[in-house]
């Protein structure tokens, strides 16, 4: 039996729990695991609980179904938890998680706190959607699942270019291209396609970018008053950061916004050799070592100084 058949085995019902501000693997992970509940296990009740997410994900089948009002009062028999890697990262999520009588960690972020009673933990594999498929029956997954995979499997891999990605991966994808699904369609639709919005953030906070630690490091800044005035949110931040980093001779790239006034969430990229996580770690957040994020709180100027000093650091050590 695959281990999640295993970790599903009698139980009558499941929620499912992603991260805060879900990201395509986030999405993916979840609604994937949720279609596979349904197909092996019928009978149980199975929720997936989610903060809004953005629009672009809306087309997967099961997106209408997630609930994003958090039932905090009933309890259930499991609670899986996909691609969050400690208990912070559920938000009102962690209500449902302290409840459930038991609770299961699937995750592949090498920061994972280990804040579940059973931990599938696998930080070499590239997305909580890759790593999914590995942990279930091959047999049973059919399109509607693969088209949730696929998705989670192309946001961390940035459409399979980054690092994390192995032969595994691509053979993975393949399996899952042979279902059927619209992989054209899911790639342009929810990676590449950007709205007026997200186009005219974008184009600012690339205005914004100053150059750090001889070229090596890249960092931006949108204030709220700037996203007020592109009408952006945090769903439209996606991919300013993958832009920065692209910028010829930059190793390392941070971008932050601010959520609410004095509070900024940091997204940092690398590309080589600076491992961003240890950044991300010591304000509180988490990640991999190539992809990272945490949350800093105060002035623009002092969390930029904060964040720049350590980024800075750790850029002209490798460099
Ligand atoms: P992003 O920059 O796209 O928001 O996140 C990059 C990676 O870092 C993702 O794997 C995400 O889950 C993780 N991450 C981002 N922000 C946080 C945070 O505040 N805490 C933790 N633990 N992980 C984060
Ligand atoms: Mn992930």
């Amino acid at each position: 039996m695959k281990k999640i058949d295993e970790v599903l085995a009698g139980c009558r019902s499941v929620a499912i729990l992603g991260h805060v501000h879900p990201d395509g693997d986030c999405v993916g992970s979840c609604l994937g695991l949720y279609h596979y509940i349904r197909k092996r296990m019928p009978e149980a009740e199975t929720d997936v609980y989610l903060e809004p997410f953005p629009k672009e994900f809306a087309f997967l089948n099961g997106a209408d179904r997630v609930r994003h009002e958090f039932d905090t009062e009933k309890v259930y028999e499991l609670c899986i938890v996909c691609d969050a890697s400690d208990r912070q990262r559920l938000g009102k999520g962690a209500e449902i998680l302290d409840r459930a009588d038991r609770t299961v960690s699937i995750d592949h972020h090498k920061t994972n706190t280990g804040f579940a009673g059973q931990t599938f933990l696998e930080a070499e594999i590239s997305s909580t959607c890759e790593l999914l498929y590995e942990m279930m029956e091959e047999e049973q997954v059919d399109r509607e699942i693969a088209a949730c995979l696929y998705m989670g499997m192309i946001h961390d891999t940035g459409v399979f270019k980054y690092q994390s990605a192995t032969a595994r991966t691509m053979e993975i994808a393949g399996k899952l291209m042979s279902t059927g699904i619209p992989f054209t369609d899911i790639i342009d639709r929810t990676f590449y396609q950007k709205n007026y919005r997200q186009s005219k953030a974008m184009g600012q906070a690339l205005l914004n970018s100053s150059l750090y630690a001889e070229g090596m490091l890249i960092c931006s800044v949108l204030t709220a008053e700037e996203l007020k005035r592109f009408e952006a949110s945090s769903m439209d931040m996606e991919g300013i950061v993958e832009q920065l980093r692209l910028v010829e001779d930059v190793e390392a790239a941070a971008f932050l916004y601010e959520m609410e006034p004095g509070i900024f969430k940091a997204s940092m990229r690398s590309r080589e050799c600076v491992d961003v996580s240890e950044t991300a770690a010591a304000f509180g957040g988490g990640g991999h070592a190539r992809a990272a994020g945490c949350t800093l709180y105060g002035s623009r100027e002092e969390v930029t100084k904060r964040l720049l000093e350590r980024l800075e650091q750790a850029c002209l050590r490798k460099g």
